[in-house]
This record gives C-alpha cells, sequence and structure tokens, in this order.
C-alpha cells in the first residue's frame, strides 16, 4: 500500500473519504481514492485496534453517551441545523448522562472567578464540586530551576502552576469526571500525564483573547494577525524533552 513519508496529514484534506455524505447502507468510496497521506490507507491495523476498543463495554457505553450528546446539541429546523448548546450546558449534560456525579475542577490561579461561579452552576445543577486552584503546594518557580529575571514579579514568591498535584488531588478525591479551566499551555500537559480520572477541558488559557485562541486563527488571513502566518518565534529552541 502506498505510503507518503510525510506522515499522517487529515488537516491538508477534504475529509470526503472518511465523512462520504451518503445513505447509509450505501457501499463506502474505495479507500484506493484516498490520498497517499490518509490515516485510513497508512494505519489499517491501529484502525482496526481502535475498533475492536469499542467493543469493550464500558468503552462503548462512554463513546456511546458522547455521540448520544454530540447529536442532542444540534437541532434541525426548517433553515438547517440550529446549535443549542454552550459547552457549560454540554458538560453538565455529559456528565448526567454518564452517572457522574462528583466533578473535579481544576483551574488556573487567574480565573479563580470563574472557577467560583462554574463551581456554583455546577452545583446548582446538583453535582459535587471539588476544585483545585494551579497554585496549590506553595513551590517557588526557583525551586525547579528558574531564574529570578524569569519570573513575572520578581522578587516576590512567585509560586509554580502545579498540575501534576492538581491532578492527583483530583485523582485521590475520588472525582468522577475532571473539568480544567484556563491550564496554561505545557501545565495542561502535564496535567493530562498524571489525571487518572476521565477529564474534559472546558476552556483554555488565552492571555490575550479572552481565552479564545481560535480568534487569532480566524485574523490569521487577515492584516490583525497574519504575523501567525510568518516563520519565527518569541522563543529559542530547545532540546526535545521526553516526558
Ligand atoms: S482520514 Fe483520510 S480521507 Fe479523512 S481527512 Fe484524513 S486523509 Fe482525508
Amino acid at each position: 500500500m502506498e505510503r507518503s513519508g510525510q506522515g499522517s496529514l487529515c488537516a491538508k484534506c477534504s475529509g470526503y473519504l472518511c465523512y462520504p455524505k451518503i445513505p447509509l447502507g450505501q457501499e463506502l468510496p474505495s479507500l484506493e481514492k484516498a490520498p497517499g497521506y490518509c490515516p485510513m490507507r497508512r494505519h489499517p491495523e491501529i484502525l482496526a485496534g481502535a475498533a475492536g476498543e469499542y467493543a469493550r463495554p464500558e468503552v462503548r457505553e462512554f463513546a456511546r453517551l458522547a455521540s448520544v450528546q454530540e447529536g442532542r446539541c444540534y437541532e434541525l429546523t426548517t433553515e438547517g441545523l440550529r446549535t443549542i448548546f454552550s459547552r457549560i450546558e454540554e458538560t453538565m449534560q455529559f456528565a448526567k448522562r454518564c452517572g457522574y456525579a462528583r466533578l473535579g475542577l481544576a483551574f488556573c490561579t487567574g480565573l479563580r472567578e470563574e472557577a467560583g461561579m462554574l463551581s456554583s452552576i455546577f452545583e446548582n445543577n446538583g453535582f459535587e464540586v471539588v476544585s483545585v486552584n494551579c497554585k496549590v503546594g506553595r513551590i517557588d518557580k526557583e525551586a525547579i530551576g528558574l531564574q529570578a529575571a524569569e519570573k513575572i514579579t520578581p522578587p516576590l514568591i512567585e509560586p509554580i502552576c502545579n498540575p501534576i498535584a492538581q491532578a492527583e488531588i483530583i485523582n485521590a478525591e475520588q472525582v468522577d469526571l475532571a473539568v480544567l479551566l484556563g491550564l496554561c499551555v505545557g501545565h495542561d500537559t502535564l496535567f493530562f500525564r498524571y489525571c487518572r480520572v476521565p477529564c474534559t477541558v472546558l476552556a483554555v488559557k488565552d492571555r490575550l483573547l479572552g481565552h479564545n485562541p481560535l480568534a487569532a486563527l480566524y485574523l490569521s488571513k487577515s492584516p490583525y494577525y497574519s504575523r501567525l502566518n510568518m516563520a519565527g518565534s518569541e522563543a529559542p529552541a530547545g532540546k526535545k524533552i521526553r516526558l
């Protein structure tokens, strides 16, 4: 089977072959028509393995409920499909469908107010809520090797964001579902690495754009954010770290 050397490149493709808009029961288009970079051509064994995972009853049920929830977020009207739920509503509905009563909120200290509001909303909707601030543990940044000049507000004590502790506390508190609110890039990566309960992301951190990173993407073809497409970065290249 033909394979591109570059890897799977779904983002370069129209997606017609994996999502053909044809009636159920009609023969699927041949994968021979798929581009060489299509993962359906490059990784048939992985796809077969993933399909097998859905045979595990708990995985199958979780996946089924996620797709049920996805479907409930649309309404078919005479004008076409309409979206009807915000992500907060979607998160609560999905948690209820899964029988989850105890939610763990891992939040950024910069979103303390939002965390309080969200916690109340969850509680008003019948959930128990455990919440953990990213600064938990009070480990100063210099303890993990930062220079004073690399801190945001030297010479004050400046605790690291501590996603490992956030994740482990949420694991220990035996929540049913962890919900991330505004963790930074990299801190969220560590959280995912250490969290052992199902987790979902309510919002990501974007300090500049009201926690809506896609705003820059939508403006990237206009002069306002065309710099995103230009080579170059503020940060020096480092050695690859394997977690
Ligand atoms: S799975 Fe294949 S057909 Fe679908 S988007 Fe990726 S490359 Fe395109």
